[in-house]
C-alpha cells in the first residue's frame, strides 16, 4: 500500500513541463510543446508504478495537457509518438489499442477551441475529465476487444482509486501552468503600460522640437516673398527652409515609430542601428534638459529578440539618464564586442546625480521610484526585457558623478 519511491519520480516527472513553459509559451511552437510533453510520457510509460494493488501509469496526464495546449499537430505527434513506443515496449494489440483511443482523440478535436476560450478553472475541470474519460474508455474498450468479459469488475473497478489520483495530478499541473500564464500576462501588460507612459512624456518634447523648425520656417517664408531679395540669397534660403521642414519631418517619424503598436516578433536587431534609432527618439526628450547625446560605434554587432521591447528597455535607460541630468549632460550610448565569449555589452553611461549601493540594489525592483511623477516599473521592464534575451545588467554609480548601465547580450551569428 506504501507508495514506491518510483510514485515519487512519476509525480516529479510529470511536473517538468512547467520548466519549459516559458519559452514554449513564447514560441507557440506546437514542436516545442510536443518536446516537453514528450519526455515526460516516455518517462512514465516507462516506470509505470504498482499502487493500490493496480498500476498507475500517468500516460493520460502529459497526453491530455499536452494535446490541449499545443492544438492538433501537438496531438496528433502525442498520440503517435505514445503508439509507436507502447509497439516498442512490446505485448499488447497495437491495432486494439489505437481502436480505444479513438473517443479519446475524437473528443480532444472537439475541445480545442472551448479550452481556448475557458477560464482557468474550466479549464482544469475539463482536464480532469478527460483524463477520466481517456483512462476509462481505454482500459474498458481494450479488454473488450481483448475479449475479457470480467475485466469491468474485476480489473477497472479496483484501480479507480489510482484513477483519481491521476486526475488529481492533472489538475495541480494545469493549476500551475495557468499561474505561470497569468503572471506572464500581468508582466506583458505592465511592460505595455509602461511604453504607454513613455509615449506620452516624449510627445512633449516632440511637439516642443518641432515647433522650432516651424518658427524658422515661417521667417524664411517671410524673408522669401520680399521681391528685393536676389537670387543667390532665395536659393540659399529655400534650401534652408526643406532642410527644417525635413528635420521637423524626421522627429516626428522616429516618434510614431516609437508610438506605433508593433506586432512581437523575434529578430535579429543590428545594434548599431537599434541604438542610432534610440539616440533619435530620444534627443527631443534630451534637447529640453541641455543634454547632449553621443553615439559611440564602431563594429557592427547583431543580437536577437523583439525589436519593439528591445528599443523600448534601451530607451527607458536613457530617458532615466536624461532625467538624472536636470542641469545638462551627456548621455553616452556604446557597445563593446567580446569575441571570445560571443557577447557583446551595451553601455549607457550618464553624467547625472548618480545613485548610492542601496538605490543601485533597488533598481528593478516595482514601484521603487524617486520621482514626483515616476513609476517605478521601468527598470523592472528593463530587467525583463533583457532577462528575456539571456542577457545580465551591471550597474555601477556614483553620487553626484553618474550612472553607468553594462548590459550583455548574446550575439548572433551573422548569417
Ligand atoms: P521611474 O523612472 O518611473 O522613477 P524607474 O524604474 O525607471 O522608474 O527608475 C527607478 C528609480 O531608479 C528612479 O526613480 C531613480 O531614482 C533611479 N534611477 C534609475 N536610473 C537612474 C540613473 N541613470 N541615474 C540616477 N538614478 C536612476
Ligand atoms: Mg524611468
Amino acid at each position: 500500500m506504501i507508495p514506491h519511491s518510483d510514485f515519487i519520480l512519476n509525480a516529479f516527472i510529470i511536473f517538468l513541463p512547467l520548466i519549459f513553459y516559458r519559452p514554449f509559451h513564447k514560441s507557440k511552437n506546437p514542436l516545442f510543446v510536443y518536446v516537453s510533453f514528450l519526455i515526460p510520457l516516455i518517462i512514465t510509460m516507462t516506470f509505470p508504478v504498482k499502487l493500490f494493488d493496480s498500476v498507475l501509469d500517468l500516460r493520460a496526464i502529459p497526453l491530455v495537457i499536452g494535446s490541449l495546449y499545443g492544438g492538433i499537430y501537438t496531438t496528433l505527434l502525442l498520440f503517435g509518438s505514445m503508439l509507436a513506443y507502447r509497439q516498442i515496449l512490446g505485448g499488447i494489440d497495437l491495432f486494439h489499442y489505437l481502436l480505444s483511443l479513438v473517443p479519446t482523440i475524437v473528443l480532444l478535436l472537439f475541445l480545442f477551441k472551448i479550452y481556448e476560450k475557458a477560464s482557468a478553472r474550466k479549464r482544469m475541470l475539463l482536464v480532469c475529465g478527460m483524463c477520466f474519460f481517456l483512462r476509462v474508455t481505454v482500459v474498458n474498450l481494450y479488454a473488450m476487444f481483448e475479449g475479457e468479459d470480467t475485466f469491468f469488475i474485476s480489473s477497472f473497478v479496483p484501480s479507480l482509486p489510482v484513477i483519481i489520483m491521476q486526475c488529481i495530478m492533472a489538475v495541480m499541473l494545469v493549476f500551475m501552468i495557468e499561474m505561470i500564464r497569468s503572471q506572464n500576462r500581468m508582466q506583458e501588460e505592465i511592460i505595455q503600460a509602461e511604453k504607454m507612459k513613455i509615449v506620452s512624456e516624449i510627445a512633449a518634447s516632440v511637439a516642443h522640437e518641432v515647433r522650432n523648425p516651424l518658427t524658422s520656417v515661417r521667417g524664411f517664408i517671410q524673408l522669401l516673398s520680399d521681391p528685393a531679395l536676389d537670387e543667390r540669397k532665395r536659393r540659399e534660403f529655400s534650401a534652408i527652409t526643406l532642410e527644417e521642414l525635413d528635420r521637423a519631418e524626421s522627429i516626428i517619424s522616429d516618434y510614431l515609430s516609437l508610438a506605433k503598436p508593433q506586432v512581437e516578433r523575434l529578430e535579429p536587431i543590428v545594434l548599431e542601428e537599434a541604438l542610432a534609432k534610440a539616440s533619435q527618439i530620444l534627443s527631443s526628450y534630451a534637447n529640453m534638459q541641455n543634454v547632449e547625446i553621443i553615439t559611440d560605434i564602431m563594429l557592427p554587432a547583431t543580437v536577437y529578440g523583439s525589436k519593439s521591447k528591445f528599443m523600448q528597455a534601451i530607451i527607458n535607460i536613457g530617458k532615466n539618464g536624461i532625467e538624472a541630468m536636470p542641469e545638462g549632460g551627456l548621455l553616452t550610448l556604446t557597445y563593446t564586442v567580446n569575441e571570445p565569449n560571443q557577447t557583446v555589452i551595451i553601455s549607457i553611461a550618464d553624467t547625472g546625480i548618480g545613485m548610492s549601493q542601496e538605490q543601485i540594489n533597488r533598481l528593478g525592483a516595482p514601484y521603487y521610484t524617486t520621482k514626483d511623477k515616476g513609476t517605478g516599473l521601468g527598470t523592472m521592464v528593463i530587467f525583463s526585457v533583457f532577462r528575456g534575451m539571456n542577457g545580465k545588467i551591471e550597474v555601477t554609480s556614483k553620487k553626484g558623478a553618474g550612472t553607468t548601465y553594462f548590459i550583455t547580450l548574446p550575439l548572433t551569428q551573422q548569417a
